[in-house]
């Protein structure tokens, strides 16, 4: 794997060379700074799209507001690098290094620090977690990146999983398509396919990130009958227009992929300067209904503090009046409609 190197003065590849500041400096010391090769020749010009979402910024320091882990993972986390917060599925933390460091990232707190994945003992202990709670139906790979492990690490997980009758469903998080596109090998595929049903949910921000590298990956993992999802987090100054979202969100069907969610930026300290506020969400999401293909929008959701999970949050486009309903159309028109019912009732 190529990687970007800096060394004390300028960051530089093909792409891009920058002075290495003392802001730079304070903020990898913090929060660990990685970019691939081909990552960061996305960048067009400095502070575009791409380079807002990996090249560190003073402000993430500055940011003291917030919570480091304000979804409480850690008090939801039974055995360590396994999260339990809804009955019938479970987060495994099998990584934490990712081939980019995104400055955004709601594990902030966690990736990049230290190069380990999941040891051995913790991942007994969390298959044998899984495997004592029957309600455990789908295990949600993530991290850091799952992708990261070498496909040995990979199998022994997926195997172990495997092994435990009531996990039906097996997905990976991963935003290795997106940073690292030539990780995902024909061997890779043919690994992952052996432990159907699984699905990978990717994370495309930004049409920048649509490429013909990006497109073949997923292409080889659709091939492999893999059904991929897509979770963009929205952010300020990278993807918060109507038009951006359309492009990207019907890109992503083109390169086979199904937008799953769009996040609301969770409320993690370093990361305030990239939050929006709820309602340009919601007129994102307005601007995508019925004006693009249905299977193009994905629902927004906000993910509450605490652990109280994921609550999808739509425009106010219904108001009922008994058996009246005033419907806003994608277009702003108002329609009535009658809630017929059954004559017996
Ligand atoms: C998001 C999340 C899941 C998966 O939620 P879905 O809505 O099923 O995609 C599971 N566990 C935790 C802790 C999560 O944050
Ligand atoms: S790839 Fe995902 S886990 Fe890794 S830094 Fe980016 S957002 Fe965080």
């Amino acid at each position: 794997m190529r990687y970007v190197t800096y060394n004390t003065s300028t960051i530089y590849n093909k792409s891009i060379t920058t002075e290495i500041s003392d802001d730079f400096r304070a903020v990898s010391a913090r929060y660990p700074v990685r970019l691939t090769d081909y990552y960061a020749a996305l960048i067009k010009r400095p502070a575009d799209a791409i380079w807002k979402q990996c090249m560190p910024d003073v402000r993430e320091l500055e940011d003291r507001s917030q919570c480091p882990d304000p979804l409480d993972e850690k008090a939801l986390s039974p055995v360590p690098g396994l999260i339990h917060r809804y009955p019938d599925r479970v987060v495994l933390l099998v990584s934490n290094r990712c081939p980019v460091y995104c400055r955004f990232c709601m594990r902030k707190r966690l990736v990049g620090n230290g190069d380990a994945p999941m040891g051995k003992n913790e991942l007994r202990g969390a298959l044998d977690y899984i495997a004592a709670n029957p309600s455990v139906h789908d295990v949600i790979l993530s991290g850091g990146d799952p992708l990261m492990l070498d496909d040995e690490s990979l199998t022994k997980i997926l195997t172990g999983l495997r092994a435990i009758p009531h996990v039906a469903i097996i997905r990976i998080g991963t935003r290795v398509p997106v940073t690292l596109p030539e990780r995902i090998t024909p061997d890779l595929c043919a690994l992952l396919k052996r432990f159907h049903p699984l699905y990978v949910n990717t994370h495309f921000n930004h049409p920048d990130e649509i490429t013909a590298d990006s497109g073949a990956a997923c292409a080889l993992l659709a091939d492999a009958g893999i059904p991929l999802g897509n979770q963009t987090v929205l952010l300020k100054g990278v993807n918060d227009s109507v038009e951006t979202m359309r492009s990207l969100m019907t890109g992503l069907l083109a390169i086979r992929v199904k937008p799953y969610y769009l996040h609301q930026m969770d409320l993690v300290r370093g990361t305030a300067h990239f939050r929006t506020r709820v309602s340009t969400g919601l007129e994102i999401v307005r601007g995508l209904r019925g004006h693009i293909s249905g299977l193009a929008v994905p629902h927004y959701v906000i993910d509450l503090p605490g652990g109280k999970g994921k609550v999808a949050i739509l425009p106010d486009d219904v108001e009922i009046r008994g058996g009246t309903l005033l419907l806003r159309t994608y277009t702003g028109e108002r329609i009535t409609y009658q809630d017929i019912t059954t004559p017996q009732e």
